[in-house]
């Protein structure tokens, strides 16, 4: 079997890794930072460059957007009232 760069299979996998590495913050440093992002999101204010950087990791990890949601309603927010979907999409 080649390698053939145009193979699609390669090119998704390397779009995966190149958002994996996009993703700046690890998923322990998103942790540290979701508490504040909670408080934005309840107060509907504008979320400042860190939080930009949660809101991208967020976008990318399924794992830590769950954390979110838990966390979303445990304070008592509906997380769809935030914009926060469970889904992808
Ligand atoms: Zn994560």
């Amino acid at each position: 079997m080649s390698m053939n760069s145009s193979d699609p299979r390669l090119k998704a996998l390397a779009r995966m890794i190149a958002e994996t590495c996009d993703l700046e913050l690890t998923c322990d440093e998103l942790l540290d930072r979701v508490a504040r992002y909670v408080e934005t999101l309840k107060k509907r204010e504008t979320p400042d460059d860190t939080l930009a950087l949660v809101e991208k990791h967020l976008r990318l990890c399924p794992e830590c957007r769950e954390e979110l949601i838990a966390l979303l309603r445990a304070e008592g927010v509906d997380p769809a009232s935030v914009g926060i979907s469970l889904t992808d999409d």
